[in-house]
C-alpha cells in the first residue's frame, strides 16, 4: 500500500531520492519468513520506514543530498541501519535532504525539490524534509533524521507531524555521514507521540562504535508516552522566546498550549534563559567550524564523484576540480566561514568565544531545570514558507532553528508535538525540552498535549 502510495503522490511531493520496489518486497519477505521461523521481532516488525540519505545503507546508494556522493554505494550499513533492520522494519527508500544537512528547507539538495504535502508551493521543512513530506503525506508512517540544529524539529513541526531529537549520545552516530559532530543527533519522525517513541526505543542505545555515544539505557519513552500525563509536572515558558520574533498564528496555538498543559494539572512558570539569543549566532561559528574539517575526507580519491582525473593533472588539481563541482553554495559557504573561524589568528575571537557561549547556554539549562521538568517553546517562528523565499537570504533561512539550536547545543532532549493550525491553515509545532537523558519526559508530556 506505501510503494502505491509513493507511486501515486511522489511525483508531486518529491521526499524521495530513491525507491527500489523489488528491494522493498525483498525485505518485506524475509521478515515474514523471519517471523515464521519463530524469531521474536519488535512491535515494529513489518512496518515501512522512510530512511535519511544520511544514513549508510548497503543496498541503497547514500548521497547525503550532494552531487560529490552521487553513485557512492556505502560498504557497510550505519549502526542504526543495522537496528532497523534486526527489528524488523521495511526500509522503504532514502529520502531527500538538504545538502550534508546544511539547511532548513530541503532547497540545498543538490538533487531535486520537496514539497510540503500542506501546500506544494511550500517547503517541507529541513534538512530532513524527504523524511518528514513523506510521514505528512502517508507514503510511510515512520522516517528517520538527524539533528543538528533543528533538523528534525523544525520540519516536523512544518509538516505537523511529531519529530524527537534524542539526547546527543544516546542514537549512534556510526554510519551517519558527518556535518558537525558534536552536534548531530539522530532521531524519529512518527505522525503521534506513541510511534515516535516506538521507533526511538528501537533505534536507539549505546554503540562502541561512536566515541560519544552514551552508555546508559535508553530512557522508557514507550511507557511514558503511553503515560501521557502531566499531573504534578512543572512547565517553564522560556520568557526569551515567548515575545519575540514569532508570527501571530504561532503565537496564539502555543498559548493554547500552554493554556492547556495547565488544564491538564500541570504548574506553568516562566523561566528567564538569558543566553537562548546567543545559541543561535554560536551555532553558526561551531558548525561550520567542524564542517570544515569533517567536509575535508571528500578529496575525490576516496568517494564518489571525481572530476578533470585525465593523467594530465596533479592529485591537488583533481581535488580542486571535484570539489569545485561536488558541493553546492551553501557547503561552500561553511567551509569557508569554518576555516576562517578556525584560523590561527581568529580561533580565540570567534570559536573560543562560541564555545564559551555554548558553557553559558548548558548552564541556562542547567538552572531551569532545577525549576521545571520540561521547558516550552514554539518549535519555529514561522508556519512552513513559500519554496524560493529564502533561498537566497541565508540569514532568513537561518532564523528558522532560532528556537531549536539551544537544545542542539546543550544535547539535551526535545521533541516537537503538532499543537494546531494557524489562521494560514498550516501546522504549528509546540517543543517540549527536556533534561539530557530525560528523554522520556518530553514524550510523556508531548503524548498529553498532542493534537
Ligand atoms: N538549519 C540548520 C543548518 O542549516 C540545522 C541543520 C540540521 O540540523 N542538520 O545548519
Amino acid at each position: 500500500a506505501h510503494l502505491d502510495r509513493i507511486a501515486a503522490v511522489d511525483g508531486a511531493v518529491g521526499a524521495f531520492l530513491h525507491v527500489d520496489p523489488d528491494n522493498v518486497r525483498a525485505q518485506a519477505r524475509a521478515v515474514d519468513e523471519r517471523r515464521a521461523a519463530g524469531e521474536e521481532l519488535g512491535p515494529l516488525a513489518g512496518v515501512p520506514i522512510a530512511h535519511k540519505d544520511v544514513f549508510t545503507t548497503t543496498d541503497m546508494p547514500t548521497t547525503a543530498g550532494s552531487k560529490i556522493l552521487e553513485g557512492w554505494r556505502p560498504p557497510y550499513d550505519a549502526t542504526i541501519t543495522e537496528r532497523l533492520r534486526a527489528a524488523g522494519l521495511v526500509i522503504i527508500g532514502k529520502t531527500n535532504m538538504d545538502e550534508f544537512a546544511m539547511g532548513s528547507s530541503t532547497e540545498n539538495s543538490a538533487y531535486q525539490v520537496t514539497r510540503n504535502p500542506w501546500d506544494l508551493a511550500r517547503i517541507p521543512g529541513g534538512s530532513s524534509g524527504g523524511s518528514s513530506a513523506a510521514v505528512a503525506a502517508y507514503e510511510a508512517p515512520l522516517a528517520t533524521g538527524t539533528d543538528t540544529g533543528g533538523s528534525i524539529r523544525q520540519p516536523a513541526a512544518v509538516t505537523g507531524i511529531v519529530g524527537m531529537k534524542p539526547t546527543y549520545g544516546g542514537s549512534s552516530r556510526y554510519g551517519v555521514i558527518a556535518f558537525a559532530s558534536s552536534l548531530d543527533t539522530p532521531g524519529p519522525f512518527a505522525r503521534n507521540v506513541l510511534d515516535a517513541a516506538l521507533l526511538h526505543e528501537t533505534m536507539s542505545g549505546h554503540d562502541p562504535r561512536d566515541s560519544t555515544s552514551i552508555d546508559r539505557p535508553v530512557p522508557p519513552v514507550v511507557e511514558a508516552a503511553r503515560r501521557a500525563d502531566v499531573a504534578g509536572l512543572t512547565v517553564g515558558v522560556v520568557k526569551e522566546f515567548a515575545g519575540s520574533g514569532g508570527d501571530d498564528g504561532v503565537t496564539a496555538r502555543f498559548t493554547e498550549a500552554v493554556a492547556l498543559l495547565e488544564s491538564l494539572g500541570a504548574k506553568v512558570v516562566e523561566v528567564s534563559c538569558p543566553h537562548f539569543t546567543y545559541a543561535l549566532p554560536a551555532y553558526y561559528i561551531i558548525a561550520p567550524s567542524e564542517v570544515s574539517s569533517n567536509l575535508a575526507r571528500f578529496d575525490a580519491m576516496r568517494y564518489g564523484l571525481r572530476v578533470g582525473d585525465d593523467g594530465t593533472r596533479s592529485a591537488e588539481e583533481v581535488m580542486a576540480l571535484t570539489r569545485a563541482e561536488g558541493f553546492g553554495a551553501e557547503v561552500k559557504r561553511r567551509i569557508m566561514l569554518g576555516t576562517y573561524a578556525l584560523s590561527s589568528g581568529y580561533y580565540d575571537a570567534y570559536y573560543g568565544k562560541a564555545q564559551q557561549v555554548r558553557t553559558l547556554v548548558n548552564r541556562d539549562f542547567d538552572a531551569a531545570f532545577e525549576r521545571v521538568d520540561v521547558l516550552v517553546s514554539p518549535t519555529t517562528p514561522s508556519t512552513a514558507f513559500p519554496i524560493g523565499e529564502r533561498a537566497d537570504d541565508p540569514m532568513a533561512m537561518y532564523l528558522a532553528d532560532l528556537w531549536t539550536i539551544p537544545s542542539d547545543l546543550a544535547g539535551n532532549a526535545a521533541i516537537s508535538v503538532p499543537c494546531g493550525l494557524a489562521d494560514d491553515g498550516l501546522p504549528v509545532g509546540l517543543q517540549i525540552m527536556a533534561p539530557v537523558l530525560g528523554d522520556d519526559r518530553a514524550y510523556r508530556v508531548g503524548a498529553a498535549v498532542e493534537r
